[in-house]
């Protein structure tokens, strides 16, 4: 509903990837403990928002998703498409990019989603943080590692 309720810190955090790899699904298992497998991820999600209470401070938190711009992310990015896996870089460049501090003052996590899928067990080989939108997987401990380390560093808080 309308319903608004105090907080102590406002807290924005954004899902940043590759098209299609589940960021909207991701949030909304967050959000709203659900997941849709005929998503429209062309139309995607604006923002989300969740309340918190941590180490007795109330937390605003918004999730901004990228309602499918990622598709028209600039030519330069060919350039790292040899490489499998390799998409992160250009995801965490453009952050560096556009973040105030060259991005240093912003807490990053990067999570692998869809570990559902890999049945075959390569998941655990894996060398980041394992998730799953649909299972439910690492879902709530991904955002939640995110808060946790901005909670944690007083530099971050001050302008929350
Ligand atoms: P986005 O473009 O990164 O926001 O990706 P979406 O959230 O729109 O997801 C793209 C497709 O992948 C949709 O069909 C989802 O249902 C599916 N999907 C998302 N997360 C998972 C997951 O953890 N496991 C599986 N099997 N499918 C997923």
């Amino acid at each position: 509903g309308s319903q608004s309720f105090p907080y102590d810190h406002l807290f924005k955090l954004l899902m940043i990837g590759d098209a299609a790899v589940g960021k909207s699904s991701m949030l909304i298992r967050f959000t709203d403990d659900a997941f849709d497998e005929h998503i429209q991820s062309t139309i995607g999600v604006d923002f989300k928002v969740k309340h918190l209470e941590l180490n007795n401070k109330r937390i605003k938190l918004t999730v901004w998703d990228t309602a499918g711009q990622e598709r028209f992310r600039t030519l330069t990015s060919s350039y790292y498409r040899g490489a499998q896996g390799s998409s992160w870089y250009h995801w965490l460049k453009e952050v560096k990019l556009y973040s105030p501090n060259n991005g240093e003052g912003v807490v990053k996590l990067l999570v692998g989603n869809k570990i559902d899928l890999a049945e075959d067990g390569s998941g655990s080989e894996r060398q980041v943080d394992q998730a799953s939108a649909k299972t439910k997987t690492g879902v709530q401990e991904s955002f939640m590692e995110v808060v946790h380390k901005i909670l944690e560093d007083p530099d971050l808080l001050l302008n929350t």
